[in-house]
């Protein structure tokens, strides 16, 4: 793979840049896998032997080589995320500038297909993370992941940046992995070279100078902001960081990389605001630069404000919720509600802000979907299946590898068990429905989800 001499030229002088290195790594043929274990799906278990630790984020693992992820049911279990080991740097980051602070609302801007987003959810366990992604079609992959890793602390929005301004000071942190040029994935996907060029980086620098500007307004006095991209090139980082403090007015925060060789300091050339660089010829992972703000004051800008036309979260009537509690056991941390007649469950502490969130946005998931009431009958959801909720009250069967992968695959599918609904699982994890009848079995695995690949 030869990397394009613009592109290398661009790279001349920029801190931590080291030629023959970077060019060396980009020809190796050499290739990083990385996953992140979910803490709320039986973490312990062994999901991939020779796996060494990513050493800034506690739930972050090497593989030795990657296997087919695809034929691996735990996979679709949303037991772990495969994830550039680079991007889970922002665990750290999030450790080092947010701490442990509960209950916290936080945005993820750019968010398909869910990288930054589960691991937000995993590391704001008590808190609320919303999830945005603006192309609707991508909306649609990052519903499938985000339900995958199974946590109802989560919404899903599909709404443009500048949507963000009907909700001012809303958010305690905001991450804003942005749209760029896409230079730190030459390696894994040289394709990815082809549409390089200086025109395409321009562009990408004045889109996240608008995306940032659009959102700010949406992030509290005291919160924090962490800007990433998959860009080497310093107009879409470390000049965008300067423009944060100089236009923006946030105040640069530092990480402490002492323990991490390999991650290079670089300062933006104005405001001298540190950002972090991950080269691969340095770090185990992909090409990444990440920077923290923390936003002190609020600069004048003019907002829109806009108005969501589809249906807001209706509370259920009192004859709903006596056959939701037969079919959701819950106490007083759960919440239920209803969108376009699905009953959905969320945290009851962020009732209100799903509520306001629901006013003003295009909810695309809100919490965990629980399922329909059909007269007396009740139909259960899919997300419910993947769910952390407790799900002891279903008739279960534990399938073997080869009928999961048949499940999956939404293939002809029989089993033995309690008539009516049963929670499908493989290794203690639940990945869908089938409903048992007297002479078949029926598999409600969605078909846009199922397995493909022989
Ligand atoms: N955060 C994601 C993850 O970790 O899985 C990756 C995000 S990717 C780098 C950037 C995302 O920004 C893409 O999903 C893209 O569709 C979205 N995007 C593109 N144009 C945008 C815009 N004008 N405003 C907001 N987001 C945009």
């Amino acid at each position: 793979m030869s990397l394009p001499a613009p592109f290398l030229q661009t790279l001349e002088g920029v801190v931590g840049f080291n030629k023959a290195a970077f060019e060396a790594v980009h020809t190796s043929g050499e290739t990083v896998t990385a996953i992140r274990v979910n803490p709320n799906k039986n973490p312990d278990q062994i999901l991939f032997e020779h796996t060494s630790p990513v050493p800034w984020c506690t739930h972050g693992h090497y593989l030795e080589a990657r296997p087919s992820f695809t034929l691996d049911p735990n996979f679709h279990a949303g037991a772990y995320y495969v994830q550039d080991a680079s991007s889970m740097f922002l665990w750290q980051a999030l450790k080092q500038v947010v701490g442990d602070s509960h209950g916290l609302k936080v945005l993820d801007l750019c968010a398909a297909p869910g990288g930054k987003s589960t691991l937000l959810s995993s590391y704001f366990e008590n808190g609320l993370v919303v999830s945005n992604e603006v192309i609707k079609q991508r909306a649609a992959v990052l519903v499938e992941n985000t339900s995958k890793w199974g946590a109802h602390n989560m919404v899903v929005t599909n709404n443009d940046p500048s949507h963000f301004q009907s909700l001012p000071q809303f958010f305690d942190v905001m991450v804003v992995d942005a749209p760029c040029s896409g230079s730190g994935l030459f390696r894994k996907d040289p394709t990815a070279m082809e549409g390089w060029s200086l025109d395409l980086v321009a562009l990408c620098a004045q889109r996240q100078q608008r995306i940032l500007a659009d959102a700010l307004p949406a992030l509290a006095l005291g919160g924090t902001l962490i800007y990433a991209t998959c860009s080497y090139d310093p107009n879409e980082d470390e000049h965008i960081a300067d423009w944060l403090v100089n236009e923006m007015g946030l105040t640069p925060q530092a990480i402490d990389i002492n323990n991490y060789p390999g991650i290079v300091e670089t300062a933006a050339p104005i405001s001298k605001a540190p950002g972090y660089r991950f080269y691969p010829d340095q770090i185990k992972g992909e090409g990444f630069f990440i920077a923290a703000f923390k936003k002190e004051k609020e600069v004048g800008v003019a907002l829109t404000s806009f108005k969501s036309k589809e249906a807001v979260l209706e509370k259920l009537t009192k004859k709903m919720q006596e056959q939701v509690a037969e079919v959701l056991p819950t106490n007083d941390t759960i919440a239920t509600f209803l969108q376009s007649g699905m009953i959905k469950a969320i945290p009851s502490v962020f009732e209100s802000s799903i509520l306001q969130l629901a006013s003003q946005l295009y909810i695309k998931k809100a919490g965990v979907s629980i399922g329909e009431l059909k007269g007396k009958d009740f139909i259960p959801a899919h997300e419910y299946a993947l769910s952390y909720l407790p799900l002891d009250i279903f008739n279960r069967v534990d399938l073997d590898k080869e009928q999961a992968l048949s499940y999956l695959r939404r293939a002809e599918f029989n089993c033995s068990g309690e008539k009516g609904w049963n929670l499908m699982r493989y290794n203690g994890l639940g990945l869908g429905w089938a409903k048992i009848l007297p002479n078949r079995t029926n598999n409600y695995y969605p078909q846009e989800w199922r397995i493909l690949k022989a």
